[in-house]
C-alpha cells in the first residue's frame, strides 16, 4: 500500500511537460541549468513524435534522461476511463491533477481525413443552460491552458492518431475562461500544429469574451449558441441572456464579423415545442440576415437533469427539415448537425451524464 501511495505522490510532484508552450519548456529547462536547445528537442519529442517516456528521447543522453525522470513527467492528465461508441467516437474521462474529472471526445467523420477533438475548457459550467448536462453540474473551476492542450496530446498519445480539428465544445464556457483559452489556442497552433482555421470556439454569448477574441485577432472560427430568436425564450433556456441581452449580443457579433471579415456559425438547438416553431425559424432568418454567418441546427440530444427528469424532446425529422427550410429564407446556409456518440453520451450536451449517474 505505502509503495503505491508513494508512487502517486511522487508523480504528483513531478512537473508535467506536455501541454506547455515552447517558451514555457525553455523556462523549465533553464531553471534546471540546462542549455536552451534542450527545450526544442524535448518539444519535438512531445509534440511531433508523441513519446510517452523520457527513455524514448534518444538524443538527450542517459544522464540527462535520468535527471528529467526525477523532476518531470510527460503527460499532465490521466485517462480515468475510455469509452468507444458504435460509430467509433471515443469519449475520454480525464483525471486532472486535483482529482477532478473532465471529458473530451474524439470524432471521425465519413471523409476519414478529418479527426475532430472536442475539448473542455472548465470543470462544469456556470451558465446553466436548461438542456445541457454540464449546466446541471454547476461550475467547479477553470482549466489551465496546459490542461486544455494536454487533452489533445493525451488523445493523440492514446490513439496514435493526429487530430486535424479542435472544437471548444466540451464542458464549460470557453469565454468565461478567456485568457487560458486564448493561451491554449496559441499552443494548439504553434506546438500541436493545428491550423487556426481548424479551431472553433463555441460560446453561449459572453460579450466581453467575444470582444477580447476580436482584439486577439486569431484566424479561428467563432460559433455562437443562439438557440432562440426572442429574448423571452432565450432568457428561459440560456439564463446568461439576462446578463448579456440578445440585442447587445447580436451587435457584438456583427462587430466581430465586420472587423475580422470572418464568417461565424450560429448554433441553434431544436427543442420540440420550445425553439422549433415556424415563426421562430422565420425570426431567426431575419435576425441573422445582415451577419456573415451560417446556421447549424442541433437536434436536442437527450439529457436528464439531477432529478432524472427529461425536460425536453427532440423534434421529429420532418419538423427539423421544415425548420431548416424556413431558416434558409434569407439566403444563409443551414445545416443539421450530424450526431456522434449518442450511445455513450458523447454527443453535444450529454457530457457528464453517466458520471453523474454513477457518482
Ligand atoms: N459552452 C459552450 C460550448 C459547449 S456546448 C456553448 O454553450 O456554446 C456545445 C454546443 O452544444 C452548444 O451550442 C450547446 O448549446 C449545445 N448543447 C448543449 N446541450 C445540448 C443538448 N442536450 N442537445 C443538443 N445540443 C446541446
Ligand atoms: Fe455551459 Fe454551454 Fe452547457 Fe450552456 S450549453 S451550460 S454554456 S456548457
Amino acid at each position: 500500500m505505502s509503495t503505491s501511495n508513494e508512487t502517486v505522490n511522487e508523480s504528483a510532484n513531478l512537473k508535467a511537460l506536455s501541454g506547455l508552450s515552447l517558451a514555457e519548456l525553455e523556462k523549465f529547462i533553464e531553471e534546471m541549468g540546462l542549455p536552451k536547445y534542450r527545450a526544442a528537442q524535448i518539444h519535438t519529442w512531445i509534440y511531433a513524435k508523441l513519446v510517452t517516456s523520457f527513455d524514448e528521447m534518444t538524443n538527450l543522453g542517459a544522464a540527462l534522461r535520468d535527471r528529467l525522470k526525477q523532476e518531470a513527467k510527460i503527460g499532465l492528465l490521466d485517462i480515468a476511463h475510455l469509452q468507444v461508441s458504435r460509430d467509433e467516437t471515443r469519449k475520454y474521462l480525464f483525471k486532472l491533477p486535483d482529482g477532478k474529472i473532465v471529458e473530451s471526445v474524439l470524432m471521425s467523420f465519413n471523409d476519414r481525413t478529418t479527426l475532430t477533438a472536442c475539448v473542455s475548457s472548465q470543470v462544469g459550467c456556470a451558465v446553466g443552460c436548461t438542456f445541457c448536462a454540464t449546466g446541471y453540474l454547476g461550475f467547479k473551476r477553470n482549466l489551465t491552458a496546459q490542461e486544455i492542450v494536454d487533452q489533445i496530446m493525451a488523445i493523440e498519445r492514446e490513439s496514435g492518431k493526429r487530430i486535424s480539428n479542435i472544437v471548444y465544445m466540451g464542458q464549460g464556457e470557453p469565454l468565461l475562461n478567456t485568457e487560458e483559452v486564448i493561451k491554449s489556442i496559441h499552443t494548439m497552433i504553434e506546438s500541436v500544429g493545428i491550423g487556426a482555421r481548424h479551431i472553433t470556439v463555441s460560446t453561449s454569448g459572453i460579450i466581453p469574451g467575444i470582444e477580447r477574441l476580436r482584439e486577439e485577432d486569431l484566424p479561428i472560427c467563432l460559433a455562437l449558441s443562439l438557440h432562440a430568436p426572442d429574448s423571452k425564450t432565450r432568457e428561459e433556456i440560456v439564463p446568461i441572456t439576462k446578463t448579456y441581452p440578445l440585442g447587445a449580443l447580436m451587435e457584438s457579433l456583427k462587430n466581430y464579423t465586420d472587423s475580422t471579415g470572418r464568417r461565424v456559425t450560429i448554433e441553434y438547438v431544436l427543442l420540440a415545442g420550445v425553439t422549433d416553431k415556424p415563426e421562430q425559424a422565420k425570426a431567426l432568418a431575419e435576425m441573422v440576415r445582415d451577419i456573415h454567418c451560417m446556421i447549424n441546427l442541433i437536434p436536442f440530444n437527450p439529457t436528464a437533469n439531477d432529478l432524472g427528469e427529461m425536460l425536453y424532446e427532440r423534434p421529429t425529422r420532418e419538423a427539423q427539415l421544415r425548420f431548416k427550410q424556413l431558416a434558409e429564407r434569407t439566403g444563409k446556409t443551414v445545416t443539421i448537425r450530424l450526431e456522434r456518440g449518442t450511445d455513450i453520451d458523447a454527443a453535444c450536451g450529454q457530457l457528464h451524464n453517466r458520471f453523474l449517474q454513477t457518482k
